[in-house]
C-alpha cells in the first residue's frame, strides 16, 4: 500500500456525482499532478483528502492509517490554495507563524523565529519577516503562502491551482521553485493544475480526471506518449 491511499472515494452534492469511486495511491515524497477539465472533481478531491470536506462514501489513509473521519489539523496534511490569502493586518513571519498553530511541539520565541526564517531562506525570501503581504509582487505572496503551509512539516501538501493568478513567466519561475522545494523536503506534493506544462514538466506521476473519474493515471511520459482512451489522447493533444 502506498503512503497515501485513497479507495473508493465519493462525493455527491444533490444529483451531481462530483467524485465517482475513485482508488490511487500515492508514493512517499512523489511529485503527483491532478489535471482534467473544469468541473471534473479535482478540488472535491483534494479537499475530501485534507478534511475540508467529508465523503458521501470511502477512505482515505494515510500510511496506512484511516483519516476519513479526522479534522484537517488532526492529519499529517497542509494545503496551499489558489486565492492565498495572506493575512493583510499580519507581517510575513506572523503569517508564517500562523501556520504552527497547531503545532505541538513547544518552540521557544527563539526557536519559533528560526524556524520562520529557515522556512523564508527556503522560498527564497530571506529576511522578509517584518515586511507586510501587501508591500510584496504576486509571486512573493505565493511564496510565503508555501512557507506557511510548510512550517509544520507535513508528510503531505496539497495544491489547489496555486498559480493560476500569475502570470506565464513567473508560474514558471515559481514551478521549478515548487520542484526544489519538493526535492529538498521530501514532502510528498499533490498539485491540481490545468496548466498541462507544470504536470508533464515537474510530476512524476499524471492523474487526468474526467467527470469524476480517473481516465488515466502513469508517469507523464505514459499519459502524453500512449494515451489509454480518446479522451485522454484529445486532453494531452491540446498541449503547446
Ligand atoms: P474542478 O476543481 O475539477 O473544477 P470541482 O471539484 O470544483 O471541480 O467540482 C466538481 C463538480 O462538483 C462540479 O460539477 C461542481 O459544480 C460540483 N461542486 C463542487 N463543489 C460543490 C458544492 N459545494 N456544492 C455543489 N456542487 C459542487
Ligand atoms: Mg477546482
Amino acid at each position: 500500500m502506498g503512503h497515501i491511499s485513497i479507495q473508493e472515494l465519493r462525493k455527491e452534492f444533490g444529483d451531481i456525482v462530483a467524485v465517482d469511486d475513485v482508488s490511487f495511491e500515492i508514493e512517499e515524497g512523489s511529485f503527483t499532478s491532478i489535471v482534467g477539465p473544469s468541473g471534473s472533481g479535482k478540488s472535491t478531491i483534494l479537499r475530501m483528502i485534507g478534511g475540508f470536506e467529508s465523503p458521501t462514501d470511502g477512505r482515505v489513509l494515510i500510511d496506512g492509517e484511516d483519516v476519513t473521519d479526522e479534522p484537517p489539523f488532526e492529519r499529517d496534511v497542509n494545503m496551499v490554495f489558489q486565492d492565498l490569502a495572506l493575512f493583510p493586518h499580519m507581517t510575513v513571519g506572523e503569517n508564517i507563524a500562523y501556520g504552527l498553530r497547531y503545532d505541538d511541539r513547544n518552540f521557544t520565541k527563539k526557536e519559533r523565529e528560526e524556524k520562520i526564517e529557515s522556512m523564508l531562506e527556503m522560498v527564497a525570501l530571506s529576511g522578509y519577516a517584518d515586511r507586510d503581504p501587501e508591500d510584496l509582487s504576486g509571486g512573493e505572496q505565493q511564496r510565503i503562502a508555501v512557507a506557511r503551509a510548510l512550517v509544520k512539516e507535513p508528510d503531505l501538501l496539497l495544491f489547489d491551482e496555486p498559480l493560476a493568478s500569475l502570470d506565464r513567466k513567473l508560474r514558471q519561475r515559481m514551478q521549478t521553485e515548487l520542484q526544489r522545494i519538493q526535492a529538498k523536503t521530501g514532502i510528498t506534493f499533490l498539485y491540481v493544475t490545468h496548466d498541462q506544462e507544470i504536470a508533464l514538466s515537474v510530476s512524476d506521476t499524471l492523474l487526468l480526471l474526467n467527470e469524476g473519474e480517473i481516465e488515466q493515471i502513469g508517469t507523464p511520459e505514459t499519459v502524453y506518449e500512449e494515451p489509454e482512451t480518446s479522451f485522454a489522447a484529445d486532453f494531452v493533444g491540446d498541449v503547446n
